[in-house]
């Protein structure tokens, strides 16, 4: 049994670089009937970013692919845009504290604005770094995820959040965050979620699921809203640290296969929860994007 035609199949969270597979990677989603990508900046580079200006390259770089994979392949890209979080820690070492948060705040300010002139979804990835990192680091991080869930709530989208794994506490203290600026909970994702906290210890924040085998059986029964994702990195230092870009259309087909039962349950991360936290069908077939 195929994909239902009417089923849009959606990775939620992935990052493509000119210098890796880009296109290519996109047509083999294509290929195992992927439809929509959500596609994030991040700094393929490995320099430090220097300057809000380096960001807006990176932000038009990434815009440039989305143009070419919509040419290339039918698959429609949805761009994320924000300064990853540990940049700021990588920025600090290279002009100090003071000037790398003036820099991230900056690149924040340019990723609300490409998101009112809707050549953007969401804000993202934003948050703090996942590993242990100096005091001044830390506190710094924070002034920064603050401002960038403010800046999500004055350019009416998504937060996509990047973070330590989160437990019920963790979850809510996100929620709390995002309350004290104004930003639903609703419209904030934890993106890289890998473990299952029961949708009552969430605080209203919306997971995006790392899409393992054992997780999307796990997951499937929840209500909407939550998501599905590879976070593939499409970096040729470090090919396979995380999954295929074609993993979700996979496991999608092999639910179809092995649960033909089941298939309507995928509605629920692909059409509704899209639905929910975005604001558009993508059954549709429009970009809101580029
Ligand atoms: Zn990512």
């Amino acid at each position: 049994m195929p994909l239902p035609a009417d089923l849009p199949v959606v990775d939620h969270h992935c990052h493509l670089s000119p210098s890796g597979d880009g296109v290519r990677a996109a047509e083999r989603f294509a290929r195992e009937g992927g439809t929509d990508l959500f596609l994030t900046t991040h700094n393929w580079n490995h320099a430090p970013l220097r300057a809000v200006e380096d960001y807006r390259r990176q932000f038009e770089e990434m815009e440039a692919l989305a143009g070419r994979i919509r040419t290339g392949t039918p698959v429609r890209v949805h761009l994320v845009v924000a300064p990853y979080p540990v940049d700021l820690v990588e920025t600090a070492e290279a002009l100090g504290l003071p000037a790398a948060v003036a820099v991230q705040e900056g690149a924040l300010e340019l990723a609300g604005r490409w998101v009112r002139d809707r050549r953007a979804v969401a804000i993202g990835e934003v948050g703090r770094p996942h590993f242990p990192v100096a005091p001044d680091r830390a506190a710094a991080a924070e002034t920064v995820f603050r401002r960038a869930l403010a800046v999500a709530r004055e350019s009416d989208c998504p937060a996509v959040v990047h973070s330590e794994d989160l437990d019920a506490r963790g979850y809510r203290g996100v929620a709390d965050l995002a309350r004290a600026v104004g930003q639903p909970a609703g419209k904030v994702v934890k993106h890289y979620a890998r473990e299952v906290v029961p949708t009552a210890g969430r605080a209203g924040i919306v997971p995006s699921f790392l899409a393992r085998r054992d997780l999307v059986e796990t997951v499937l029964d929840d209500p909407a809203p939550w998501f599905l994702e590879t976070d593939f990195l499409d970096d040729p230092a470090r090919p396979g640290a995380v999954m295929d870009l074609a993993t979700v259309p996979r496991r999608a087909s092999a639910l179809v296969r092995d649960h033909p039962d089941l298939v309507d349950r995928l509605r629920t991360p692909f059409v509704e929860s899209v639905r929910r936290v975005y604001g558009f069908d993508p059954t549709d077939g429009k970009e809101r994007s580029g």
